[in-house]
């Protein structure tokens, strides 16, 4: 991961490859902007440009020994620490002192990277503030934080600060166009959502994404009987997703309807499984009148599923009747 793999950040690139190249680097960096833009990416190049054994105009060279061990994530001399549930506890960032105060083993420097610092406890930030007090030599702390506001000014004044300003919603769009194959329309729609943050675009597309995500796995289970029966207790295990799932189907059938009828993609709640659709309703076990039966099976199998009552034999049962309308998609 050279700098030309992190999105935006051109000034902070520029600075941290100017900071390697003097080699006047100090015992301890904060990283401060909002979540998801790319704060951990450019600590995670800084580490590995500061040990990298042939470095370039561009970052690191990614062959060498130290980065390659490093994207791995098993060099010896690197250390992330994440909070563990909300918070950082005092317990990690003991564990953290003691690690950063041995010798490098095998790097020039020695670095820990200390993600979402502002979720430490006032405990954990004391305990810090130690080691930043008194850094040992060859080694280098790197901690990132979306919100300075609550940080001790100790702390602060220990460490050299560089902001990260959110992306432009165009950088964004180019993102997703290239690195998720997404219509430049709709990742510009989503961009537009994400605040400057690729992480928060990347969530919103998720989301975005999770029901068509649900009906595909749901197609992959009817294929064979084994994978239905494992998808059928998998579903019954899980009442929630059972009847999320359920609904999202019988809009899907809803879909076979609509688009057997007038052939319109505007019409379809899953427009992006119009191939899909289309291979289904062309398939020689497609009839009309067994979807809508299936819709009224969905409706019996809802009130199954409420009403307790012998829930594993109507899903089982449905499934094999939605396995023989589709099996021409599959
Ligand atoms: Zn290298």
């Amino acid at each position: 991961m050279s700098w030309e793999n992190i999105v935006g950040h051109k000034f902070q690139k520029e600075y941290l490859q100017k900071t390697v190249a003097s080699g006047k680097i100090s015992h301890a960096y904060l990283f401060v902007g909002k979540e998801g833009i790319g704060k951990k990416l450019c600590a995670l190049e800084f580490a590995k440009l500061l040990n990298c054994f042939s470095p370039g105009e561009n970052g690191s060279c990614d062959q060498c020994k130290s980065c390659v061990s490093i994207d791995k994530g098993v060099h010896p001399d690197l250390l992330k620490l994440t909070p563990e549930g909300e918070t950082l506890k005092i317990d990690q960032i003991r564990e953290f002192n003691k690690w950063i105060h041995y010798k490098p083993l095998e790097a020039r420097y020695r670095a820990g990277i200390i993600e979402n610092i502002t979720s430490m406890t006032e405990e954990a930030a004391n305990c810090i503030l130690k080691t930043l007090e008194e850094p040992p030599p060859k080694s280098i702390i790197l901690l990132t934080s979306s919100d300075m506001r609550n940080l001790p000014r100790t702390l602060l004044s220990r460490c050299n600060v560089l902001y990260f300003a959110p992306l432009p919603a165009r950088t964004i769009e180019s993102f997703l166009v290239k690195n998720r194959s997404i219509a430049s329309q709709k990742a510009f729609s989503v961009a537009q959502k994400a605040q400057g943050s690729i992480g928060k675009a990347l969530q919103i597309l998720e989301k975005e994404e999770e029901p068509y995500r649900l009906i595909e796995n749901f197609f992959d289970g009817l294929s064979s009987i084994s994978s239905l029966l494992s998808m059928g207790s998998k579903l019954l295990a899980s009442k929630t997703n059972l009847q999320e799932t359920l609904s999202l189907l019988e809009l899907y059938l809803r879909d076979l309807l609509m688009y057997s009828r007038f052939r319109e993609k505007e019409l379809l709640y899953f427009t992006e499984l119009e191939e899909k659709i289309l291979k289904t309703i062309e398939g020689k076990e497609f009839d009309e009148k067994t979807v809508y039966n299936l819709i009224e099976n969905i409706e019996q199998l809802n009130r199954d599923i409420n009403s307790n009552v012998n829930q594993d034999v109507a899903l089982i049962h449905f499934l094999l009747e939605l396995k023989e309308v589709i099996q021409g998609a599959i």
